[in-house]
């Protein structure tokens, strides 16, 4: 797919987008900054968002996104941010790992529901066919009476 000519967003430049979103010098700059923020956080490892940001000057947006894609992990330093649900420290996604399963469990519950109220519905169904067959049989029955 040839690249699409758009304006870049950081410095406005007309560029062919090859799948980078930013101009090829802003792209270099990215990676440069986010090295430098992957150096400062192997440098200070307990350090939190706004201290990257006053450091290295990298946008939060970006440092959170780092974090997104684990890039922190991979150099051995997580830096822990609050859970989107609950606030607790995590390193990585969105949610920490007791929201996850929460989340996961809730999910199952509600599948659980959903395939038990099928359940039901076919057991009504069944339960409707096998009383209309006993009404027929004690219709039938009746003459005997
Ligand atoms: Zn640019
Ligand atoms: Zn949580």
């Amino acid at each position: 797919m040839p690249g699409k000519l758009k304006n870049c967003p950081m410095c406005g430049k007309i560029f062919a987008d090859m799948g980078t979103h930013v101009c090829r010098d802003c792209y270099a700059k990215l990676q440069k900054k986010e090295s430098e923020v992957v150096n400062y956080v192997r440098d200070n490892p307990n350090s939190k968002i706004p201290d990257i940001v006053e450091a290295t000057g990298a946008d939060e947006k970006m440092i959170k996104r780092m974090i997104r894609e684990g890039r922190f992990v991979q150099v051995g330093v997580p830096i822990t941010y609050p859970c989107k649900k609950c606030g607790a420290p995590i390193t990585q996604g969105e949610l920490c790992a007791r929201c996850m399963t929460e989340m996961r469990e809730n999910l199952q519950k509600e599948t659980a529901k959903i395939t038990a109220a099928k359940q039901a519905a076919k057991m009504a169904r069944g339960q409707g066919m096998h009383s209309m067959r006993e009404q027929g049989n004690t219709f039938k029955a009746k003459p005997k009476w």
